[in-house]
């Protein structure tokens, strides 16, 4: 039973790049079982690597989680309970924990160069061993301590390895999980320039944080039995740990930019992704709620095949018992029919105005008005990304270009066509009542006296409108533009076709 009143999640993003994807759905997952258990969730920053981390990103990070939803109780800037919380302003907690596994025996320094270390795994690849660091300067004698440092070589600090040891741990995902140590070579914890390694800020930090539950990518998988044996050495508490699945492209490779959107910032929410249909996308990635019909968990309970959940609801449903082991597979097609749901159940002022940054991008509108409102109420339908608003309604905006042949409806001729065209031309100029369900019940009656089916007249004139084979409907198009305007882009399809 998990004790409500201890539940500490956390994302500890390193600011080395845009925040992505992946590490916005282990977030995710760790927010709302944090939620679920009346927990906290913290943000951490894992900023050693001083080379690569910037500020830029630590902020991309901040951006990525909130516009998600995704709020932290401890962090960056809250006020200090197991602060600070970037790693950077906690390097000498970290020194002093090195140091000491030094003292007791369970760490030491190592001063080989990068050219000795290099030429020691050759010569095991060579051998076709797997590279393991052999120990060398584990017992190295203080004369030949000094001689090194006499040379002026900085040493790294390594772990000692324990030999002979089964580590294990109850994976959260995975269950019951074993490392034989024997595989582990004696590791870096804290580099030459006195930098520590990943693996000791991480775990040291969980430790004074008081992390119950870390909750991570299968990328890690390997380092936990490492930090297991530094938590045994330095005698810190061990937080549960669970391994998520990792995200595949549709054709299992590891999820990349090249082959799909991943940065949460760039490529979501500043193409038009909602939040609300990122996270319901984001949560089935690995995630099955129980009570749905695919799930095997409670197959004898009420069959909920639930496709729409709010952060919310997700908190109420979400576990990680329910958490598959396989990789998921990042699908652009489902995201883009959540996202599209959720544009279609938005009130249309609000699509308006998130359209509207768009549209401006575009040079199409200068501000939030009548026009636009309308115009984005007509392709709310069809619509799946915000980003794709000015080029559905261009048109609305511009004469449309397209090529005559696009006239011409399926199993249909030119002569029809144009024929069709012309007697919409004719008894459009006679009509005053421009509303839609007349206009509807005009041009259906027209059809009909010139023996034409409807289709054949609603097609053509819906291209002359929009210049596009997919739109809003004819009657809709024709009401919004009006007389002149409708007019007017007949007359030009017929003469294109004229000329063809
Ligand atoms: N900074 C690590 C990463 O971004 C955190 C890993 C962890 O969650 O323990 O991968
Ligand atoms: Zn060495």
């Amino acid at each position: 039973m998990i004790d409500n009143a201890e539940v500490r999640t956390r994302i500890a993003p390193s600011p080395t790049g845009l925040f992505h994807f992946g590490s916005a759905r282990t977030a995710l997952f760790n927010w709302l079982f944090a939620k679920k258990h009346d927990g906290r969730f913290i943000l951490r920053i894992e900023d050693t690597d001083r080379e690569r981390s910037t500020e830029e990103y630590e902020l991309d990070a901040e951006g990525a989680l909130s516009w998600l939803g995704l709020g932290w109780d401890e962090g960056p800037e809250t006020p200090d309970l197991y602060g600070p919380y970037r790693q950077s302003e906690r390097l000498p907690i970290y020194e002093r924990f090195a140091k000491k596994m030094v003292e007791d025996g369970f760490a030491y320094y190592c001063y080989c160069t990068q050219e000795e270390l290099d030429k020691e795994r050759k010569e095991l690849e060579e051998k076709k061993l797997p590279p393991k660091y052999s120990g060398r300067c584990r017992n190295l004698s203080k004369e030949d301590a000094d001689k090194c440092k006499a040379e002026g070589r900085k040493p790294a600090i390594r772990f000692k390895v324990p030999e002979n040891k089964t580590i294990k741990w109850k994976d959260l995902i995975h269950g019951p999980m074993e490392f034989d140590s024997n595989l582990i070579g004696d590791f870096v914890i804290v580099k030459p320039n006195g930098d520590p390694i990943f693996l000791i800020s991480n775990i040291v930090d969980d430790a004074e944080m008081k992390i119950s539950h870390v909750v991570r990518g299968d990328d890690h998988l390997a380092n936990t039995p490492k930090q297991l044996m530094l938590a045994d050495a330095m005698n810190l508490p061990v937080p549960e740990y669970g391994h998520l699945p990792m995200i595949l492209n549709p054709d299992r490779t590891k999820m990349s930019k090249r082959k799909n959107p991943t940065s949460i910032t760039h490529d979501f929410r500043d193409e038009g992704y909602l939040p609300e249909a990122v996270i319901n996308f984001m949560a089935f990635l690995g995630w099955t709620p129980a009570r749905s019909a695919s799930s095997t968990a409670d197959a004898g309970g009420p069959k909920i095949n639930k496709e729409f959940f709010t952060l919310d609801e997700l908190v109420g449903e979400f576990d990680f018992s329910q958490v598959g082991k396989s990789p998921a597979v990042f699908d652009v097609e489902k995201l883009n029919f959540y996202n599209g749901y959720y544009i279609r159940q938005m009130e249309l002022g609000e699509l308006a105005k998130r359209c509207l940054p768009y549209m401006e991008k575009a040079s199409l509108v200068k501000k939030e008005d009548e026009k636009l409102l309308d115009v984005i109420g007509l392709v709310q339908e069809r619509m799946k990304k915000l980003s794709e608003a000015p080029a559905l309604t261009e048109f609305f905006f511009k004469k449309p270009e397209y090529d005559a042949e696009l006239l011409i409806a399926k199993k249909s001729t030119k002569e029809i066509t144009l024929k069709a065209l012309e007697e919409s031309y004719k008894v459009l100029t006679e009509e005053v009542d421009f509303t839609r369900d007349s206009i509807e019940q005009l041009l259906r009656a027209m059809a009909e006296n010139i023996g034409v089916s409807a289709g054949e007249v609603l097609w053509p004139i819906r291209v002359a409108l929009s210049g596009k084979a997919a739109s809003p409907g004819t009657f809709e198009l024709i009401s919004f533009f009006g007389k002149n305007e409708t007019l007017e882009r007949i007359k030009t399809a017929i003469d294109m076709l004229n000329s063809k």
